[in-house]
Order: C-alpha cells, then sequence, then structure tokens
C-alpha cells in the first residue's frame, strides 16, 4: 500500500512516476534533495522518525555487504512498521516484501550494478517480491552512461553520489563515456559548471558536472519513456559499455518479465536498427502470435513478397505493382527484417506499419535465420495448393529456398533480377492464370478474422465473427462489424491494426468460445477509468493496451487496460482500465 507513489505511464519496466511529497517529483529522479536516513541500526539503537510530508524518510535500516550469506540476513533483518508518512525500506532482492512502505532501497546494488547477469537476477528477484506500485531506488551506482538501463530495468530512484564521487576522484563523465580531468582540452559540454576553461576546472567542477550529466540523462530517459521509445534509444546507447549491452540482452532472455510488461501496441514508430532489434518484445511476440495463433483462410495460392519501406505495404509503389499483377488471386505475405512475416490482413497491425528498419540489402545471418524460422513456422500450421516466391535474388530467396528444402515443399519463383521490373511483374500475372479471384467481401471478413485472432488468440476470430456484416468507413479498411440485427459490434482501428468492441460486441466476445480477458471491479460504476484499488481480479494473461471486459456487480464495461493484469490486481494507486463504453447492471 503506497500513499506517496503513483506510477503514470510505462514503457515495458520503465516507467514515469510521481513522487506524492508536499512538492512533488517526477520520476525516474534523483531524490538527494528530499531522501532523509534515519540512519543504520548497526550504529546505534534508533528511534522511530517522525518523519514528514516534505521528505521521503529511510527507515532505520542495517545494510548488509553483497553476498552475505542468508542466514546472516536473515538474523539481521529489519521488522519495519507500518509509517504514516513517505517512508524507504532498506532491503535485499530476497529480504524484499511489501513493509507497506513507498520505496524500497536495495541495499547491496553496489554489488551488482556492473555485472549484467547479476544486476538482472536481483532486479527481477526484488520486482517480483515487492509491491508493483512501489518505487524502486538504487543508492550510489547511478552514471550518466549507466542510468538509462537502470530506468529500462525498472529502477525509479536515483542519487548523485557516485557521480560527485567520481569528479572528486577526477573523472569527468558523459552519457557516453568517461575521461580524466588532466586529459581533456576541452570541455564537452554547456552545463552551467562547465562554464570555464578546462585548465581551471577542478574536481569539485567535474563532481557538478557529472550531477548535472545525470540529471540531464535522467530527463531524456523521462521523454522517451513517456514516448513509449526509450528501448530504441537502450540500443544505442548501451553501445559504450560493454556491461550494459551485456545487460539488457539478459533482460532479453528473462522474455517473460519484459513480456508482460510491453504494451500491444503504440502509436510511435519502432527503430530497429541494431542486431538486437529481433529480440525486442514487440517483434517475438508478433512473430510468435502470427505462427500460433493467426490462421489463413483463403483458399488461394500464397504468394510471398519483398516488404517496402513504406508502410502500410500496400500503400507503397512496390506493392501497387504487385496487386496489380495478382488481382485478388493470391494471399499476399510480406517477408521482411525483423517482422518475420507479415499475412496481407495483418499488415496494419502493430508493429507491422510502425517499424523502421536500416534498408541496405544486406541481411546478417541473424536476421536470415530468424525470417527462415518464421516463415518455416508459418508455412508448417498454414497449407497452401501452390507457393509462389515472388522475391529479389540474394537473402530473401536464400530463405525462401532454405524452408523450401526443409519443409520439403515446390516453391515456383517468378522474379527475373528484380521484382518489379516488367518481366517480373509480367511472371507474377501470368502464373496465376486460371486461379479463382476472392471477392471484396471475402477479403475484408478475412481481415476482421485474421486480427481477432492475433489479439484475442487462436479461433477468436471464428468464434466471435461467423456470421456478420462489414461495412468500410473511409478509403483504408476502418472496417464496422455488424451484427445480422443490426447492431454495431466492433470496429477495426487502422491506426493499430486492433479489434475494438461495443457493448454488445463485448457480450458477444464474453459469452463465446474465444479466449477473453476480463477484469473483475466491485460494487460502483465506473466513468472514465477503473482506478487500481477498485479492481478485485484480472487475468494474469492481461497486457498493457489489451481490449478487456471489465464486469462487477453493478456494471458490465469495455475498456482498454493500462497496465498488465498482475499489477492491476497488485497494485493501490493509478489507472487500471480506461473505459469506452459502460452500463449498470
Ligand atoms: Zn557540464
Amino acid at each position: 500500500m503506497t500513499d506517496y507513489f503513483e506510477v503514470h505511464a510505462r514503457d515495458g519496466a520503465a516507467r514515469i512516476g510521481e513522487l506524492r511529497l508536499s512538492d512533488s517529483v517526477t520520476t525516474p529522479a534523483l531524490v538527494d534533495d528530499v531522501l532523509e536516513d534515519a540512519g543504520s541500526l548497526w550504529a546505534a539503537e534508533r528511534e522511530m522518525p517522525e518523519g514528514s510530508d516534505d521528505v521521503l524518510t529511510v527507515l532505520p535500516h542495517r545494510s548488509l555487504p553483497a553476498g552475505s550469506a542468508d542466514e546472516v540476513r536473515e538474523s539481521f533483518a529489519v521488522d519495519y512498521p507500518a509509517v504514516d508518512f513517505p517512508s524507504v525500506a532498506t532491503v535485499t532482492a530476497d529480504t524484499a516484501a511489501d513493509y507497506g512502505s513507498d520505496a524500497y532501497i536495495l541495499s547491496d546494488a553496489q554489488g551488482f550494478v556492473g555485472h549484467a547477469r547479476a544486476f538482472r537476477d536481483e532486479i527481477i528477484e526484488a520486482k517480483e517480491n515487492l509491491p508493483a506500485d512501489a518505487a524502486l531506488m538504487l543508492s550510489g551506482v547511478a552514471t550518466p552512461r549507466n542510468v538509462s538501463l537502470l530506468v529500462y530495468a525498472g529502477v525509479d530512484l536515483f542519487d548523485e553520489k557516485r557521480a560527485r564521487a567520481r569528479g572528486l576522484e577526477g573523472f569527468y563523465l558523459t552519457n557516453d563515456d568517461e575521461y580524466f580531468l588532466e586529459d581533456l582540452d576541452e570541455l564537452p559540454c554547456a552545463c552551467a559548471a562547465c562554464q570555464k576553461p578546462a585548465s581551471e576546472f577542478t574536481r569539485a567542477d567535474a563532481a557538478d558536472h557529472n550531477a548535472n550529466a545525470l540529471r540531464a540523462e535522467l530527463a531524456r530517459v523521462r521523454r522517451r519513456i513517456r514516448d513509449g521509445r526509450l528501448r530504441d534509444y537502450i540500443e544505442g546507447q548501451a553501445r559504450h559499455d560493454q556491461w550494459l549491452t551485456a545487460a539488457f540482452r539478459r533482460f532479453d532472455q528473462q522474455y517473460s518479465y519484459m513480456e508482460e510488461r510491453i504494451p500491444v501496441i503504440r502509436n510511435t514508430e519502432l527503430t530497429a536498427a541494431s542486431e538486437e532489434s529481433i529480440d525486442r518484445v514487440e517483434i517475438q511476440r508478433f512473430a510468435d502470435r502470427v505462427t500460433a495463433r493467426y490462421t489463413n483462410r483463403f483458399d488461394n495460392p500464397l504468394v510471398l513478397l519483398p516488404c517496402s519501406a513504406k508502410k502500410p505495404y500496400s500503400e507503397s509503389q512496390s506493392h501497387r505493382q504487385y496487386q496489380d499483377a495478382v488481382q485478388y488471386r493470391a494471399h499476399m505475405v510480406s517477408m521482411t527484417s525483423p517482422i518475420g512475416v507479415v499475412p496481407q490482413e495483418l499488415e496494419l497491425t502493430y508493429p507491422a506499419q510502425h517499424y523502421d528498419s536500416v534498408v541496405t540489402g544486406d541481411w546478417s545471418e541473424d536476421e536470415k535465420s530468424f525470417v527462415a524460422e518464421v516463415l518455416r513456422r508459418y508455412l508448417s500450421r498454414n497449407e497452401y495448393s501452390r507457393i509462389i516466391a515472388h522475391v529479389p535474388p540474394g537473402a530473401y530467396t536464400e530463405i525462401v529456398e532454405r524452408v523450401e528444402s526443409d519443409l520439403g515443399l515446390d516453391v515456383e519463383y517468378t522474379v527475373s533480377e528484380h521484382p518489379t521490373t516488367t518481366e517480373s511483374i509480367g511472371n507474377l500475372m501470368r502464373t496465376l492464370d486460371g486461379e479463382p479471384k476472392y471477392t471484396r467481401e471475402e477479403r475484408e471478413h478475412n481481415v476482421v478474422k485474421a486480427i481477432a485472432d492475433y489479439q484475442l488468440g487462436p479461433g477468436a476470430g471464428d468464434a466471435l465473427f461467423e456470421d456478420v456484416e462489414l461495412e468500410m468507413t473511409s478509403r483504408y479498411p476502418k472496417l464496422q462489424v455488424w451484427n445480422d440485427e443490426g447492431v454495431q459490434l466492433a470496429t477495426m482501428v487502422p491506426q493499430y491494426g486492433v479489434i475494438s468492441f461495443t457493448l454488445a460486441g463485448a457480450k458477444v466476445w464474453r459469452d463465446s468460445d474465444a479466449p477473453t480477458k476480463t477484469v473483475e471491479i466491485d460494487g460502483f460504476v465506473p466513468h472514465g477509468s477503473v482506478l487500481a484499488p477498485g479492481v478485485v481480479d484480472a487475468d494474469a494473461e492481461i497486457r498493457p493496451g489489451d481490449e478487456v471486459i471489465v464486469d462487477g456487480p453493478r456494471a458490465f464495461a469495455i475498456g482498454r487496460a493500462e497496465m498488465s493484469g498482475t499489477e492491476m490486481v497488485d497494485s493501490t494507486r493509478g489507472v487500471a482500465v480506461e473505459i469506452r463504453h459502460v452500463e449498470e447492471t
């Protein structure tokens, strides 16, 4: 239970929070000015401090060095009383528990920051043991270079201690490096402390500069979290230190920790610019869902196509040429790095139209293996009468050939030199001679069903939308789904390529065999949003951004999850669900 910390926005494990002191502090942030330490119990018996709304009071504690034996930790564990002022309890990952504090300091941080695996393990263990809505603090470890990764991992509060200490030791820190003061002919910064010639710059100035640089970096990180683009930044920034690169790879290996926290949709671009982009949750999740949830419903041959830089693909010049050649006689699936494969029905679905990758035409072996693996899984699950590969020579063709031989398929190739040459387009057109056309109606039904499968789970499309009418309301398919009695059930939202339900649609969903995501609430009628304390229970499968049914003794509603299901149940503050439609029951 926390009264003095509230999470307002999330980007994976990173969060924008608010320390609700008399002057509120937006986190992640440095808290030197608002932290009051009631002292160590090693030195003396301590009176319980009086506390104040102006500061975060660190309750009397006994810190143990990193690596202390479990028996030692247990016998010296402090029992934290409940207090009614903003408080911080000092714990380690394995003594972490809900003591009712607003924030928790991991006392052995200096032992694991700098070691990728230990850092990941300690942070994940601590986060699992602590309440979801409490702030996590690391003291004496933050530098301008490492703080973005610390935030990415889920840490909220820091202090200037290490940055200042390094300055006094003669080190000048930037967000990408650290220098001996003596080696600087010129100060690579324009902060207030750096407004003097390098020759007059003292260690005390370096301490001030280091703290300024840390503060500036935290401001940048907060901006990135608000934009939902911290990961894009980390992939580049972490390059500047080996352990940071190793650490975020370690977090990628811990897929479930990040997956639970990464939203299913975003309205911002995803930059896939490094070899680690393939391991991002958004990319892996798309590949998983396309190969485990999606089912092809077309009876036509498959045409494999290269992706286009312009998204959605169908609006690119090259894909218009392919469409003109195909003329509704084939199911078009695009191959792309790093997303894998994108069936035409899912070209709007996040992140298929939101990613931007560096197009050099050269794919690394990792990229080729990834796309080949996704294609292999896709073709093992979906059968076609014919498979036509309209892809350029090089990586694309190599991947198709690899999968063709692995699965014992027979693929027809239609490209000579380049997919958009007159000859290649002519080949594609002729090879489909005699194949039946599908109708626009069939295509649109397949779009809403494919999105339902992708979003809700295998079979959802058929369970929900077997007998529906569709209406297209704008040029790019903003499809509305109606039942045969003229009641609207859902809309396909083109910005994210997801289904959003009406109340009537939510009831069809609730009563169907499709997997549902439900938030149970107390006896009230929510207007606008459901706050976490009103949540009685929530499916653990709920991710931020998910469409959710909200059900309670007095209300039935449909809305969008603002946090994961686990966090809704765990939290005492914050918006759990934004409500779209509600009715009293
Ligand atoms: Zn400076």
